[in-house]
């Protein structure tokens, strides 16, 4: 390690502990750095039946139709809905969900295409969006490699998964994500950075992770004040990914 890295983690270590925070590591490495050391895997075990809603949870897709989501830049969501789950229609642009979330409790399950087709970033590559810009990566991850931060359940551009947890092909893998969501003063300065817990597959793979601002490709981009509220976001990231068994619960 070189003296000025070493520097610079001793500082965001310091930092972190006077925040009381975990310590914020996803600018120790170039975004999509290839020497950034890859998750190692974890077989998660086979795939369940769709976990069961509670009580309190609002369903966002309970295999019939899409009448709580819309097409992100207006009108009616047009993802090709069959057989109980809703499938990215290459084209028909990213999909919301109608209601707006602050911190919120998401349970989503997905399917990447079978036989799988392309390599890295164009391979089953969809995303859950979190108030619409906090990704938590959709990929086909299985034996196929692509750059840490941008694999399945990477907060993309930031943080890698701690494991890398995926499933086949073909088969139904779940996020279960714990979401805070960023605060703003009336000035627009952040007074507390989004937060994440993630499961892949029941494995944990963030561990309330502190985003260092929305995540994005290449280009760091710096918190921009937001509404408390906003709504969930799928990718169409010409895929067909497959969705099932959605739901939330609202944790403010
Ligand atoms: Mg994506």
């Amino acid at each position: 390690m070189h003296t000025m890295r070493r520097g610079a983690v001793v500082v965001t270590v310091i930092s972190a502990l006077l925040r009381g925070s975990e310590p914020c590591v996803a600018q120790e490495w170039p975004m999509h750095s290839l020497e950034r050391p890859k998750p190692r895997v974890v077989n998660p075990g086979p795939p369940g039946p769709p976990v069961p809603p509670p009580a309190d949870a609002i369903v966002l897709f309970d295999g019939r139709d899409l009448t709580r989501w819309r097409a992100a830049n207006g009108g009616a969501a047009r993802w090709k809905v069959e057989n109980g789950y809703f499938e990215v229609a290459p084209g028909a642009g990213t999909l919301a969900s109608a209601d707006s979330f602050g911190d919120v409790q998401v349970h989503i399950e997905w399917m990447a295409p079978s036989p799988p087709k392309g390599e890295s970033q164009d391979r089953g590559n969809s995303g859950v969006f979190l108030m619409g810009q906090y990704e938590v990566q959709v990929l086909d991850s299985y034996r196929s490699d692509t750059y840490a931060d941008g694999q399945a359940g990477a907060l993309y551009g930031q943080f890698p998964p701690l494991v890398n947890a995926s499933r086949p092909p073909g088969e139904w893998q779940s996020y279960d994500i714990v979401f805070r969501a960023p605060r703003f003063d009336s000035a627009g300065t952040v007074l507390r950075p989004a937060r994440m817990t993630v499961l892949h597959n029941n494995v944990l793979i963030h561990d309330n992770v502190e985003l260092v601002g929305p995540t994005s490709h290449r280009e760091r981009r710096p918190y921009v004040r937001h509404a408390d509220r906003l709504p969930i976001t799928l990718q169409d990231h010409a895929h067909p990914v497959r969705y099932r068994n959605v739901w939330v619960r609202a944790l403010d």
